[in-house]
């Protein structure tokens, strides 16, 4: 298995781990987009949210409030993103599921996560929203 995440969650490669039970393992990212920003990973390898078993996915998010709170305790941020990205185009890098929190600073400077919200067409918003609810069958 050449997959990073899952040589992590099996202790093969070193990393800060800040929790973990049988289903996941949270880990400090090495390349932090602010202090604290932390993934949370399957221990069992799924590639992205297509693909997570949903019990997993469940447990995962469970684990990741029980972070996120520990965050709010342990740092004090301003707020928190929760994010998980899905594809390359998506700019997903490593091909083994995660969910970022990133914790959030007033005056952080990061403008990753902001856009300015522009009106959309109500017509095509209501299209788009009937082709998901068509397929959600
Ligand atoms: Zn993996």
């Amino acid at each position: 298995m050449d997959c990073i995440f899952c040589r992590i969650a099996a202790g093969q490669i070193p990393s800060t781990k800040i929790y973990e039970d049988e289903t996941v393992v949270a880990l400090a990212d090495i390349s932090p987009i602010t202090p604290g920003h932390t993934l949370i990973i399957p221990k069992r390898h799924a590639e992205n949210i297509h693909d997570i078993d949903p019990e997993i996915l469940g447990r995962l998010h469970q684990a990741a409030a029980k972070v996120a709170a520990a965050i709010k305790r342990g740092l004090e941020p301003d707020g928190l993103v929760a994010l998980q990205l899905n594809g390359r185009a998506a700019g997903q890098l490593v091909m083994h599921y995660h969910l970022h929190l990133v914790p959030r600073y007033e005056g952080d400077g990061v403008t990753a996560f902001d856009w300015t919200p522009q009106q959309g067409d109500p017509d095509e918003v209501q299209k788009t929203a009937d082709k998901i609810v068509a397929a959600l069958g």
